[in-house]
C-alpha cells in the first residue's frame, strides 16, 4: 500500500506552508533538498497540507483505477455514500438522479451510510448512558483516531471502542447483499482510505473514493444528471443519520443531551479546537468530567476529499434540507425491521497505540537553536506563531528534530536576508572595483602587447634587411631566430628546411654548421664573453663571425659576414685601407724612432688587402 499523501519533488518550492500547518509535524525539511517530504508513519491523514499547498505539489493516493478494476471484475458491488454528499453535490438537483448516476458507473447497489450512522449512534448512546466513570473520545473521525493512536497513545483506551459508520455500513451490506458483495465507500474523508485497510472481516471496505474522485469519474464517463431517470437508494434506509456531517449531529442522532448545564458531552471541531481539546482532555479529564465528541475537520462538511472552495454554512444548510426531505418519507416500520435485522452486528473495535512521539532533543541542542535564531530570551513564552509553532521553544525543538527549518522563523529569516543583502551589496561594490581595475590592466596589457608586436615586427624586418647573416640560439644551440642571409649562407638543404620550418626555428646548430663554427657559440654561452670578428674558412667562403651574449648562459646571437661577398669585400677594403691610413698617419708623426715598427704594420695590412682581392 503506497503512502496516503505525497509531495512532488518537482513541484514543491519549499515554501513551508504545509510544514507550518501540519498539526503533528509530519513533514520533514531537509536543508540540502529543494522539497519537503511527508513522514508516512507520523501523518494522520488530515489533508491540511493538501489544501494549503499553493503549488498543488501535494497529492493523495487515488482509488479510481482500483474501483474501475473492481467493477470490471464483475460480481455484485455496492457503493455506500456518506451523508455529507448533499453538501458536496449541491449542483445536482434531485438525489434520485444522483443514485442513478453512480449506478451507471457499474455499481449494483447504491446505499446511504446513514443507516450505519444510526447503528453506531445507538452504541454511543448505550456507552454514554451506562456511565462507569470513564470519559470517552469519539472515534467516528478516522483522523482523530489516528491522532490518538500516534500522539496521545496514553489515551488509547479512552477512544469509544466502536467501528466507524463506514465499517458498520460495510457489515450491513455484506449481510444484506451477501459476503461476496464488494463495497466501495464514497465520502469526504481521505483518511478513510487507510482506515478501510484495517478491516478484513465482514466490515471490509474494498475501496474508498473521495467526492472529488467521484466527480472526476463522472467527467471521465460523461455522466450528467440530465441523462438519467430517478432511482431510489437501496435499502436499508436510515433515519437521522444524515445529519452526521454537522459536528454535533452525532449527539442528536444518538439522542444524547447537549444541554450546557446538564449535558455530559463536549463537541470540538476543526484542527485548532481539536488540538486544544486533546491536550485539555489529557491534562484535565478528571476536572472536565465530560466525554468529547471530536471531528478533525469542520464536521465532515469540509473534509479534504470534498471540492475546494466549498462554503461551510451553505453545505450545512444543504445537509439539513436533505435530511428533512428524507425524513418526510421516513418509514418507521421498515426502519425498525432493518434495525432488528442488523442488531446482531459486532460493532465493537479496539484500537492499538502506535506511538510516533519524538524523543525530545537535549536542552543544550534546543538552546543552541534558540541562540542561532536570536530567540534565547523568548524560550517557552508564546511567540509570534508565524512559524506554525506556539512558542520559540517548540519551534527550536522541531528544528533540532529535523522537522522544521530555521528559515521558517520570520524575524530570523528577515534579519538573515538583510545581512545577505548587505553582504551582496559589498561584494557587488568589490566586484565593480575589481572589474574596473581589470579593465584598466587589460587596456595596459593590450597597449604593451601592441608595442611588443610592433617592436618584434620592426626587429624582424630589420633582421631580414640586414645583408649579414644573423642567427640567435638557446643554450642547447637550438635556433630561436635566423634571417634569410643566414639560411642562404648554409646552402640548399637549409633553404628547403626553411620552407617547412620558417627561420629554421628549433633546428640544431650543430647539424647545420661545422664544429669550428658552432663551438664559438658554445664558448660564448659558457664564458659570457663576446667574440668579435673571428675569420673562419667555411666551404668556399671566408666568414667573419662575431658572437655576442643576449642572455647570460642562455641565449647568444651571431653576425656572420661572407667576406667574399662583393658588397662586404668593398666595404672591408675601404675599412681596412682607412685603418692602414690612420695607422700610417700616426706612424709618420712618430717616424724617428717608430718607423721600423710602423712600416711592418703597414706592410701586413696591405698584404691582407692584396690577399682578399686575390681570393675574390
Ligand atoms: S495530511 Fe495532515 S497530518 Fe498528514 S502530513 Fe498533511 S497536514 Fe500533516
Ligand atoms: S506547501 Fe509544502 S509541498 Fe507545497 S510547495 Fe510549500 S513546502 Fe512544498
Amino acid at each position: 500500500m503506497s503512502q496516503l499523501f505525497k509531495i512532488s519533488e518537482k513541484d514543491c518550492v519549499n515554501c513551508f506552508a504545509c510544514v507550518r500547518i501540519c498539526p503533528v509535524d509530519a513533514i520533514e525539511v531537509h536543508t540540502d533538498k529543494d522539497f519537503c517530504k511527508i513522514v508516512a508513519n507520523r501523518c494522520i491523514g488530515c489533508g491540511n497540507c493538501l489544501n494549503i499547498c499553493p503549488f498543488n505539489a501535494i497529492s493523495y493516493r487515488s482509488s479510481k483505477q482500483e474501483v474501475k478494476d473492481l467493477i470490471a471484475d464483475g460480481g455484485k458491488i455496492a457503493a455506500i455514500v456518506a451523508p455529507s454528499v448533499s453538501g458536496e453535490f449541491i449542483d445536482i438537483k434531485d438525489y434520485r438522479k444522483f443514485v442513478q448516476m453512480i449506478k451507471s458507473l457499474g455499481f449494483t447497489y447504491v446505499c446511504e451510510v446513514t443507516f450505519g450512522v444510526d447503528l453506531v449512534a445507538r452504541e454511543y448512546k448505550k456507552l454514554f448512558e451506562d456511565f462507569k466513570g470513564k470519559y470517552f473520545l469519539s472515534s467516528v473521525c478516522p483522523v482523530v483516531v489516528s491522532l490518538v493512536e500516534k500522539f496521545y497513545p496514553e489515551l488509547i483506551n479512552n477512544l469509544v471502542p466502536v467501528v466507524s459508520p463506514m465499517v458498520a455500513t460495510a457489515k450491513v451490506m455484506h449481510k444484506e447483499y451477501g459476503d461476496d458483495t464488494k463495497v466501495v465507500y464514497i465520502g469526504p474523508c481521505i483518511a478513510s482510505k487507510d482506515e478501510a485497510k484495517r478491516h478484513t472481516d465482514e466490515g471490509k471496505v474494498d475501496a474508498v473514493l473521495t467526492f472529488t474522485e467521484l466527480r472526476e469519474l463522472f467527467d471521465e464517463f460523461d455522466i450528467k444528471e440530465s441523462k438519467y431517470e430517478y432511482s431510489e437508494f437501496d435499502s436499508p434506509i436510515g433515519y437521522k443519520g444524515s445529519i452526521l456531517p454537522i459536528a454535533n449531529g452525532l449527539l442528536q442522532i444518538a439522542d444524547v443531551s447537549e444541554d450546557l448545564l446538564t449535558g455530559d458531552v463536549i463537541t470540538a471541531e476543526g484542527q485548532a479546537d481539536i488540538m486544544d481539546a486533546m491536550n485539555e482532555f489529557k491534562n484535565h479529564a478528571e476536572t472536565i468530567c465530560r466525554h468529547f465528541n471530536l471531528f478533525f475537520c469542520e464536521g465532515c462538511l469540509m473534509g479534504p476529499g470534498t471540492s475546494r472552495g466549498g462554503e461551510k454554512y451553505l453545505r450545512r444548510t444543504m445537509v439539513v434540507n436533505y435530511a428533512n426531505k428524507r425524513l418526510k418519507s421516513f418509514n418507521q416500520k421498515s426502519f425498525d425491521e432493518s434495525i432488528q435485522k442488523h442488531s446482531s452486528h459486532h460493532l465493537t473495535y479496539s484500537f492499538t497505540a502506535d506511538d510516533q512521539r519524538i524523543v525530545p532533543p537535549s536542552q543544550r541542542t534546543v538552546r543552541e537553536v534558540l541562540k542561532m535564531i536570536n530567540k534565547e530570551l523568548m524560550g517557552s513564552k508564546p511567540g509570534c506563531a508565524a512559524c506554525g509553532f506556539p512558542s520559540c521553544q517548540d519551534f527550536a525543538v522541531a528544528v533540532a528534530s529535523g522537522l522544521a527549518h530555521p528559515d521558517m522563523c520570520l524575524s530570523f529569516s528577515i534579519s538573515n536576508r538583510r545581512e545577505y543583502i548587505e553582504t551582496l551589496k559589498k561584494t557587488n561594490e568589490k566586484l565593480a572595483a575589481t572589474e574596473k581595475a581589470l579593465h584598466h590592466s587589460e587596456k595596459t596589457a593590450k597597449a604593451e602587447q601592441e608595442a611588443a608586436r610592433d617592436a618584434s615586427e620592426t626587429i624582424t624586418t630589420m633582421m631580414k634587411k640586414l645583408p649579414s647573416s644573423l642567427v640567435i640560439v638557446d643554450k642547447k644551440l637550438k635556433i630561436i631566430h635566423s634571417n634569410q642571409s643566414f639560411i642562404d649562407l648554409l646552402g640548399d638543404d637549409a633553404i628547403e628546411i626553411n620552407e617547412i620550418v620558417p627561420g629554421l626555428v628549433g633546428a640544431d646548430l650543430k647539424t647545420l654548421l661545422p664544429y669550428k663554427v658552432y663551438t664559438l657559440f658554445s664558448q660564448v654561452l659558457i664564458n659570457n664573453e663576446d667574440l668579435r670578428n673571428k675569420d673562419i674558412h667555411y666551404k668556399d667562403a671566408l666568414l667573419n663571425i662575431s658572437v655576442f651574449t643576449i642572455k647570460k648562459n642562455g641565449v647568444v646571437g651571431a653576425v656572420i659576414r661572407d667576406m667574399y661577398a662583393p658588397e662586404v669585400r668593398k666595404e672591408e677594403v675601404v675599412k681596412r685601407i682607412a685603418e692602414a691610413i690612420d695607422i700610417n698617419l700616426a706612424m709618420v708623426q712618430k717616424i724617428g724612432f717608430l718607423l721600423g715598427e710602423g712600416a711592418a704594420e703597414t706592410e701586413h695590412m696591405l698584404n691582407s688587402i692584396i690577399d682578399t682581392y686575390k681570393e675574390g
